[in-house]
């Protein structure tokens, strides 16, 4: 064969597609490192790597062999998701833009109080659960985000906040999975990812710090506590079934009775048991804040054992809803307490840089076809086309 026709064929030859480790879990490390014939140790010696030193070049991780650090690169990689912008706003609230393969972008926001700083992270790109107050839901729907962009996530703002090096000024102490998506509908790279998350060896976080946000996969949610034991929060906004089946479609399958019951589960299988699980419940001018429903919610978690975080509706074109007003609000929260409530009220940060989680992000490339329904309502009930 000439040398011509060999060169040609191997250039025919589809290349075989890298395994990108920035995603894998420290158990997934060690069968992938067994599966290429080292040995399993390496896996804590390459997470180290990646997510305490913040490295991604296999010819910079000096503890491992030269043979090694060749071969990873001939079959392996560390690939991250792209930055598009980082703003920061006057109040320490940080969002970043990020670009995944394909093309679309996710949004996550860092959120600085004084004692943490949370980041709150993106599980997939748009949502298909279509809450009608949500932005997110409004993009419809392009797929799961895979456990090294979820994790990715973390990478990018530990990295932008100087984390890899002892001398940061900040860091990421808590992280919530309450970006775009339900994180239970991409269980296996969610879980992955909260993994990695919580692992000694990369970002070591503890599992009060980590916080996975549902609004009610309840088959998913049965089985989370067989594999994570992170904290709980269950997104509700509504006292009833009625009313949860309008604002959140998922009710209508899994309604607010089974709901409860699978989030008391999930609390009762940890092995310490003063756990308790976050209320969120986004409040908006007449239609979930009023005594009857403040009332009715302090009835409905009365078995369960929770702290209930209270959000104010931040409005976006279209959305139909307003925001609660400040009296209804504390009309609302006083309700809660008095029934012995232990309540917090969001307050809204980053006003100065950007609106509302999932306006951010641009158009998702919306297979779903509900961006276009969407679309066609605000065009019929507004003239002008706010969308453009
Ligand atoms: S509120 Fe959460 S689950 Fe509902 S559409 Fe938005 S991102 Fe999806």
């Amino acid at each position: 064969m000439s040398q011509e026709l060999a060169d040609t064929m191997l250039d025919d030859q589809p290349q075989k597609e890298k395994i990108n480790l920035l995603g894998l879990s420290a158990s997934r490390l060690s069968e992938f490192f067994e599966e290429i014939g080292e040995k399993k140790f390496r896996a804590t010696q390459i997470i180290k790597w990646i997510h305490q030193e913040g490295e991604c070049d296999f010819q910079k991780m000096t503890n491992l062999s030269k043979d090694l650090r060749n071969k990873l690169h001939e079959i392996a990689e560390i690939k991250l998701p792209e930055v598009v912008s980082c703003q920061e706003s006057v109040d320490g609230t940080c969002k970043w833009l990020i670009r995944v393969d394909g093309g679309s972008c996710i949004e996550m926001v860092y959120i600085p109080e004084r004692e943490r700083g949370t980041l709150c992270v993106s599980s997939q790109i748009g949502c298909a659960l279509d809450c009608s107050f949500c932005a997110t839901g409004k993009q419809g729907f392009n797929r799961d985000l895979t456990s090294a962009e979820i994790i990715g996530q973390l990478w990018i703002a530990a990295d932008s906040f100087d984390q890899f090096s002892p001398k940061a000024k900040r860091r990421v102490s808590n992280v919530v999975m309450m970006g775009m998506g339900e994180p239970l509908m991409n269980f296996d790279n969610v879980v992955d990812a909260m993994s990695i998350m919580l692992e000694d060896n990369a970002y070591g976080l503890s599992k009060r710090r980590v916080t996975l946000s549902t609004s009610g996969v309840v088959p998913e949610l049965d089985k989370l506590g067989d594999v994570s034991d992170v904290s709980l929060a269950i997104s509700l906004h509504a006292p009833n079934d009625e009313l949860r089946n309008e604002l959140v479609p998922i009710n209508r399958k899994y309604p607010l009775a089974t709901f409860i019951q699978s989030a008391k589960n999930y609390i009762e299988k940890m092995p310490d048991n003063r756990r308790k699980v976050t209320v969120e419940y986004t409040l908006m001018d007449q239609v979930n804040d009023r005594s009857i429903h403040a009332r009715e919610l302090a009835v409905l978690l009365k078995d369960l054992p929770c702290k209930i975080n209270l959000i104010p509706f931040n409005p976006f074109a279209g959305s139909g809803y307003k925001t609660v007003t400040n009296t209804a609000l504390n009309r609302f929260r006083d309700i809660l307490m008095a029934e012995g409530y232990t309540v917090t009220v969001r307050t809204t940060r980053g006003d100065d840089i950007a609106a509302a989680c999932g306006q951010l992000a641009g158009e998702v490339n919306d297979r779903t076809k509900r961006q276009e329904r969407y679309k066609k309502k605000l065009n019929d009930i507004q003239p002008l086309n706010i969308m453009e």
